[in-house]
């Protein structure tokens, strides 16, 4: 991911109505479309708003990726009188993950957890974020069935765990959706304990469970 900046500027001496919500929805839309990640922070700078934003990747904002929300907001600040914001690139994120290059996903993982700002869309081979505008895709919470259809590889939903009685009672769960059982070998990319090919299902041994044994060392 990249850290960028975008410069919205009102022409000299113009007072713009609303600008600051036009600003905020013009980025809501991009967050929305995968072009940036979360909603970024506004600062008020001379003669208009700088927002810094996480970027997908370099090329994120290009025209190519928009879709008409996008679109449309961009329309609205070009009414008001404000050009298209200039971008400037500042840097990589040092935190993120380097998006998928893979030629082909196998499958896809749709992994949305609080302490993850990255695309919420994960390649199952590398486990690097795919970017949304780069699938087909739809917002809420049918994304995982609409993108299936899509994109024709299965795309996995993910069900974090925090809380369990105990590291063993969380191993003997059964997938919530077909009660088959559906503990893998190995956990998959380190996060998933639990798979089910049938319902398309991932998740974890609660956290809670999990970091007293990982604490617990070589007992
Ligand atoms: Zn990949
Ligand atoms: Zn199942």
């Amino acid at each position: 991911m990249d850290t960028a900046q975008l410069l919205f500027r009102a022409p000299k001496g113009k007072k713009i109505p609303e600008f600051l919500d036009k600003v905020q929805s013009y980025v809501a839309a991009l967050s929305h479309n995968g072009q940036v990640i979360g909603e970024g922070t506004v600062a008020k700078v001379n003669g208009g708003y700088l927002v810094t934003a996480s970027l997908p990747e370099s090329d994120a904002l290009a025209d190519r990726f928009a879709n008409k929300w996008v679109r449309t907001r961009l329309r609205d600040l070009a009414a008001a009188g404000v050009a298209r914001p200039k971008v400037t690139r500042l840097g990589t994120d040092p935190d993120s993950r380097a998006p998928c290059r893979c030629q082909k996903q196998p499958f896809l993982i749709l992994f949305t957890t609080c302490i993850h700002a990255e695309p919420p869309l994960r390649c199952g081979a590398c486990f690097g974020p795919v970017a949304l505008y780069k699938v087909p895709a739809t917002d809420g919470v049918e994304l995982a069935r609409n993108l299936e259809g899509k994109v024709r590889v299965p795309v996995y939903y993910y069900l974090s765990k925090y809380f369990g009685r105990s590291d063993r009672a969380e191993r003997k769960r059964k997938c919530p959706s077909c009660g088959k059982p559906w503990l893998r070998d190995e956990p998959l990319h380190r996060i998933f304990d639990f798979q089910c090919e049938r319902c398309r299902l991932l998740s974890n041994v609660a956290c809670d469970v999990r970091r007293v044994r990982d604490s617990g060392g070589s007992r």
